[in-house]
């Protein structure tokens, strides 16, 4: 704008250097362009520089004041050309009156204030002074000159009006985009987030089950198409449940996360770990290396330093299983069931808590899987029936009662002992229909029987833990006419504990029908005194492994010692079970014991042997002293 009002400015000075005056060709265009000079100077000083928004706005304010004196300089300099100029000069001057118009508005476009202020200004004095001046064309040039200038002015500020809005909009938008990418990284975090409780447990921060068997499945898919090695082993704590028990859960927890932290030091990083519930944890290992020594090492040396507990130290028990991919391992699942099958073994199997799952296994899962389809068959009510054994009162030699104990004889399988199939029908679900089949063949048999001799009939922990099941039980004994208070449950800790709080129920409803309950293999399990307490107890029985070769001076005589004090001071039945020789027999009596069974006596008898026995008298010796061994083996 500056260079432009010069050269027009100059140009004018020189048209009319031999018309006008010194101070109009000279002297005032001098001091405008010592005065434009200047603003050029601090122009081009300003031009590089990017000033805050305070500087900004300090430059602003100066401004609007020197555009004000700038255009009031510029126009009264073009109109002092103007009175001494012929009309062709004239006609120049208004030209450039005009191009400095259309300058002065370009240059102050983007400051709209500004421009409209300079338009103004400068259109007040072009109409005041052609108003006055003599020649009337002059002033009809002045408001035409005036009106364009409006009609520019008007629709730059339309312009720059619709660039404000531009620049709203894309501010606008740059936020909404900047909103939306913040939403993005948020809904990132929390799906992270999400994913990780998902797959975590919340306690020791372990994979959980679900993570655990996406990574089995991952890890078999490559194994098995790279031939590489991986081993599956699956391990719980022993003795959790107690510590839960005594010293609450809080002090559990501790314990499970002592675990975790001593699995994350011992573990390579290749291997994988995971919680899978409760006191269960599964390893998985790519290594070659983790096989049956190693694990047996690892474990010994994870579970040789002691726990902290309040006031003591426990050292936990453990029971790993183990199984490794091979061609036969059709899929994950298979190899899951393997490393729990080892696991279950080695929970059985005192002295080995690690088990690998080897060629042996393999049979027996294979037989175990026929067996629960035979126990699916409906021949399986036909095939079953119930041996009687008889429980003796050592004093008398009187039958006080007899054990109901389920015997099978499949076409195929011939004939599978109870310790066998009784587990898997349980795993099956076929257990309660068992049962209760069991229970009516048994209801059958009593029929005939003295009305004072006492049936003991086993449950299990399906059968405790199942709604319903005690009123379709009791529903039996009603329909065969059977007096429940000749009946005794016989129920084992394990499987109180299973689910103790359904077992609970089930008990208060077959004792409120007049059943008694006893508590079966006495000593084996957890044997915790609370149980006997918190359960309406009548009878105890004590198990044979401690009665096998009892002697005064073996850990078992100490034990029934002890055993039938307890349900002396308690007030309920001891029955000492497996009693198979004379001198066990002998040592039992003097321990104070009553009640016995065991192949001294007789073996578990058919229905059609009871019965005979039974008509014959209620009295049954002990085997002679030389056939004791005999008849047990
Ligand atoms: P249990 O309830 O402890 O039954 C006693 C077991 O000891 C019976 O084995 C019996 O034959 C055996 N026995 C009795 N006297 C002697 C002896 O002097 N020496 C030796 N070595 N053994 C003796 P069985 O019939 O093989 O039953 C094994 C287990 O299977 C039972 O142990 C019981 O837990 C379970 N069982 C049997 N029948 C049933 C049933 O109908 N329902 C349920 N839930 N479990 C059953
Ligand atoms: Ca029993
Ligand atoms: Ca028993």
């Amino acid at each position: 704008m500056y260079v432009i009002a010069l050269v027009g400015g100059w140009w004018l000075a020189m048209t009319h250097w031999s018309v006008a005056p010194i101070w109009v060709t000279l002297i005032y265009p001098a001091v405008m362009t010592a005065y434009m000079g200047q603003r050029i100077f601090i122009s081009l000083k300003r031009w590089n520089a990017r000033p805050g928004r305070a500087e900004l706005e300090r430059w602003h304010g100066k401004i609007k004041f020197v555009t004000v004196v700038s255009t009031g300089l510029f126009t009264l300099w073009m109109l002092s050309f103007f009175p001494y100029g012929d009309p062709d000069l004239q006609v120049q001057t208004l030209f450039v009156i005009a191009v400095m118009f259309f300058v002065i508005i370009f240059t102050l476009m983007n400051l709209r204030k500004m421009m409209i202020l300079s338009t103004l200004l400068a259109n007040g004095i072009y109409l005041a002074y052609f108003y006055n001046y003599n020649q009337q064309q002059f002033l009809f040039v002045a408001v035409f000159l005036a009106l364009v200038s409006c009609g520019m002015v008007l629709v730059l500020n339309m312009q720059y009006l619709d660039f404000v809005k531009l620049i709203h909009t894309s501010k606008d938008l740059k936020a909404q985009a900047e909103e939306l990418e913040r939403k993005q990284v948020e809904t990132w975090e929390l799906s992270e987030q999400n994913y990780h409780i998902a797959n975590h447990d919340s306690l020791t921060g372990l994979p959980n089950r679900r993570c655990f068997l996406a990574e089995l499945d991952k890890r078999f898919e490559t194994a098995k198409v790279a031939g590489t090695p991986l081993v599956l082993c699956i391990f719980d704590l022993g003795g959790l449940r107690t510590i839960n028990e005594i010293y609450g859960v809080k002090i559990g927890d501790e314990v499970l996360l002592e675990v975790a932290r001593r699995l994350d030091q011992k573990l390579s990083s290749q291997s994988f770990s995971a919680r899978l519930a409760g006191d269960e944890f599964a390893i998985l290992a790519n290594n070659g290396d983790f096989d049956l020594p190693w694990a047996k090492a690892f474990f010994r040396d994870m579970f040789a330093e002691s726990f902290s507990l309040p006031e003591t130290q426990v050292r936990l028990s453990y029971h790993a299983g183990l199984a490794r991919l091979h061609e036969a391992v059709a899929s994950p699942i298979v190899l899951l069931e393997k490393a729990v099958y080892a696991q279950q073994l080695g929970k059985r199997n005192k002295n080995d808590p690690v088990v690998l799952f080897d060629a042996d296994h393999r049979a027996q899962m294979t037989l175990n899987t026929r067996i629960a389809q035979a126990l699916r068959s409906p021949a399986i009510v036909d095939e079953m029936s119930v041996a009687y054994q008889p429980i003796v009162e050592i004093e008398s030699n009187r039958i006080i009662g007899v054990e109901c104990l389920a015997r099978w004889n499949n076409a195929e399988l011939g004939s599978v002992p109870p310790g066998s199939f009784i587990p898997i029908a349980e795993q099956s679900g076929v257990i309660n229909r068992l049962t209760l089949d069991l229970l009516i063949k048994a209801l059958v048999a009593a029929a005939n029987w003295p009305d004072d001799l006492r049936i003991a009939f086993n449950l299990s922990a399906t059968n405790l833990s199942s709604r319903g099941f005690a009123v379709t039980f009791l529903e039996l004994l009603k329909e065969h006419r059977f007096n429940p208070a000749r009946l005794t449950c016989e129920v084992t800790e394990t499987s109180v504990l299973w689910d103790f709080t359904e077992a609970q129920k089930t008990i208060q409803i077959l004792k409120e029908a007049g059943i008694r309950l006893s508590l079966d293999d006495f000593g084996t399990g957890y044997s915790s005194l609370s149980h006997i307490h918190n359960l309406p107890l009548d009878c105890l029985k004590v198990d044979r492994s401690f009665v096998s070769g009892i002697r005064p001076e073996t850990t078992g005589y100490g034990i029934v010692k002890s055993m039938i004090a307890l349900c002396r001071d308690r007030g309920i039945l001891c029955i000492v079970e497996g009693v198979e020789t004379r001198a066990e027999l002998e040592v039992l009596k003097n321990l104070g014991a009553r009640y016995v069974q065991g192949y001294l006596y007789s073996k578990p008898l058919a229905r059609e042997d009871l019965d005979a026995l039974l008509r014959s008298g209620r009295t049954i010796e002990p085997a002679p002293y030389e056939e004791t061994r005999a008849v047990g083996s």
